[in-house]
């Protein structure tokens, strides 16, 4: 479902007042039905901080089906994230890198021959 679709079916009181003892109800609902669309709310958000490579690609292929992907890889980029999956990207260090290395492997430069 795509987020224009999830807004436009919240009902949001038409152009009367808005409700006043449903309010509660309704953020309830519409945050849930927000969460079933982006991955990282719908599943366990370890995944997207995960040590293994395995877990890692499973983070980014979910974010591929993410309807904030940009924005939110905007705003990682921006932030300069230490560390996870954002937007679909790994982030070490504040940059983006290719692939995540696992703890304790040996650095591939020259110092380290
Ligand atoms: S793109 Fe961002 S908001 Fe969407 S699942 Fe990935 S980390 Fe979460």
């Amino acid at each position: 479902m795509r987020l224009s679709t999830l807004l436009d079916t919240v009902n949001q009181g038409g152009s009367g007042p808005w409700p006043t003892s449903s309010t509660a109800t309704t953020n309830d609902q519409f945050d849930r039905m927000v969460a079933d669309l982006i991955p990282c709310r719908s599943h366990d958000a370890e995944l997207w901080f995960a040590e293994r490579q395995a877990d890692v690609e499973q983070a980014k292929a979910l974010c591929r089906g993410c309807p904030l992907i940009e924005g939110c890889l905007a705003g990682a980029v921006e932030r300069a994230e230490p560390w996870g999956v954002w937007g679909g990207q790994v982030f070490v260090g504040g940059v983006i890198v290719a692939t995540k290395r696992g703890r304790g492997r040996p650095r591939k430069d020259a110092s380290a021959a």
